[in-house]
């Protein structure tokens, strides 16, 4: 870990040096430790992972904190999840399925309300082509 604590002996100046010791901010430690698994809040070290507040002053907290089991578990999840993500070709083409069978033209994809229920109630329903780009990949295939 990275530490900005310099102290040069050689400054007399009592104010010059404590200038020196300076505190490390939460957004060093985001940068450090990397955006992905941290972001300042408020002037304090939060986890993206566990939403949780970890103490950055000392760089020990934040390495034990990524390596408890409650981290790792919850950051195997969100991996899991992103991976699930964006818009699966199983959920397109069920999508699709389902309109054909029930006789619903596919251009109603577009309809913004029906775009809109998808984005809100469908896991990765914000990424669902639209019905033209359907038609070309998955009618084909059925
Ligand atoms: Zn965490």
């Amino acid at each position: 870990c990275l530490r900005i604590i310099v102290v040069f002996p050689f400054m007399a100046n009592n104010k010059q040096r404590n200038k020196t010791a300076v505190n490390i901010g939460p957004e060093q430690r985001v940068k450090e430790f990397g955006q992905d698994k941290f972001y300042a809040e408020g002037g304090l070290l939060w986890c993206k992972t566990c939403n949780e507040l970890v103490d950055h002053v000392r760089c020990q907290t934040i390495t034990d904190h990524l390596g408890t089991k409650k981290h790792t578990e919850r950051a195997n999840k969100r991996q899991h999840e992103a991976t699930n993500n964006p818009t699966s070709n199983t959920l397109v083409m069920e999508l699709v399925e389902a309109f054909m069978a029930a006789n619903i033209p596919l251009e109603k994809v577009d309809n913004p309300t029906m775009r809109s229920f998808m984005q809100k109630n469908l896991k990765g329903g914000g990424g669902i082509p639209q019905a033209n780009a359907l038609g070309e990949l998955y009618v084909t295939k059925i």
